[in-house]
């Protein structure tokens, strides 16, 4: 079974809505989100002001997933948000993918649909790589979460530049304690 954008589509998104939603830098505002979901393959022609509205308290829901300290409370997290999401399986042919599976049909709202994808998508990922794929980046004074489906799946920080800004600190530390 292929799904729209799995791995890449909903599970970005969801971590680029927490970070623009909950982040000290973040930018909630209506073009911002709009930007998020461009950004990452959702169809934004229905996007309102009150598709914003809907999406900041999701994007608060979801950072309590990436902030999850153990598998079971992962999983327990997204089965009640599973129950609370009303999914119709809908299949779509509209683009290079070919025929493929969308978590709600068109005519529902954007904020509905993305409440699905960014949902199941996630669910794919906590299956597939458990709960070490997914965390708030480890630099000191960064809260941006991040979700990892690389082939390694090492990643600890949410940019090249935190991972980058921490080695050379601690490296620098290093060198001033020895
Ligand atoms: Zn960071």
């Amino acid at each position: 079974m292929r799904v729209t954008g799995y791995k890449s589509h909903g599970v970005g998104a969801a971590a680029a809505l927490v970070n623009a939603v909950t982040g000290a830098e973040g930018d909630d505002s209506d073009d911002a989100l709009r930007d998020v979901l461009a950004g990452h393959g959702f169809f934004v022609e229905g996007f309102t002001p009150a598709t914003a509205v809907q999406l900041r308290p999701w994007a608060r829901t979801l950072r309590r997933f990436f902030e999850a300290e153990t598998l079971d409370a992962a999983v327990e997290l997204l089965n009640g948000l599973l129950t609370d999401v009303p999914m119709h399986p809908h299949l779509a042919d509209h683009d290079e993918l070919g025929l493929h599976v969308h978590y709600a049909p068109p005519e529902v709202d954007l904020a509905h649909r993305f409440r699905a994808t960014t949902l199941m998508n996630l669910s794919e990922l906590l299956c597939d790589n458990g709960i070490d794929r997914i965390g708030v980046c480890a630099a000191p004074d960064c809260d941006r979460v991040y979700a990892d489906d690389s082939r390694g799946g090492r990643r600890r920080f949410c940019s090249d530049g935190c991972a980058n800004r921490t080695n050379v600190a601690a490296f620098r530390a290093r060198r001033r304690d020895g």
